[in-house]
């Protein structure tokens, strides 16, 4: 799949793209100067939030996945870290403040038609603030590991969800 065809005209001189074979795929490419659409995966992050075995999700009032159940996340700005991304996100998404404890893993976002993203996911655990819905989140909870909603939105989220199970770092499903 193509992910830069909407891309017609030359951002530098405003002559019409057209395809080229470059570094062995097709890409835009200007008809008049050097200028070549490079492009590449937006970056994200995502914490799981997990405190006394309980993950933390919002439901998104977005697309996509508006009303399904998602760990917050969100872009990394030009001049943040991943980390201190993900921090803010969970702050704007929750009211809760944060620590990341540790790197879960790096993911692809494959199902969000906006554009095709790299999303870090952190192991995080909240240190204050107060559980209150904002920003793109609709309601903010905590849910056992063993009643997790049945509409959880994007598939790195299930993902993630089965390496925190496999890894033991959530807690048992018994009350
Ligand atoms: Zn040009």
């Amino acid at each position: 799949m193509r992910h830069d065809l909407n891309e017609r005209f030359c951002a530098r001189c405003g002559s019409p793209l057209a395809d080229r074979a470059i570094e062995g795929r097709l890409r835009r490419a200007c008809s008049s100067c050097s200028h070549v659409v490079w492009i590449h995966p937006t970056v994200g992050a995502v914490a799981a939030v997990v405190e006394r075995g309980e993950l933390l999700l919002i439901r998104r009032r977005i697309e996509p996945f508006r009303g399904h159940w998602t760990m917050p996340a969100g872009y990394v700005e030009i001049d943040e870290t991943p980390a201190a991304a993900v921090t803010r996100e969970v702050r704007e998404e929750t009211g809760l403040e944060v620590v990341v404890e540790e790197l879960l893993d790096v993911v692809c976002n494959d199902d969000d038609p906006r554009r095709r993203g790299l999303v870090v996911a952190y192991l995080a655990r909240p240190v204050g603030g107060r559980l209150l819905a904002g920003d793109d989140a609709e309601e903010a909870r905590f849910f056992r590991f063993g009643a997790l909603p049945e509409d959880l939105g994007f598939a790195n989220n299930r993902w993630l969800i089965e390496q925190l199970r496999r890894r033991g770092l959530v807690g048992s499903d018994e009350p």
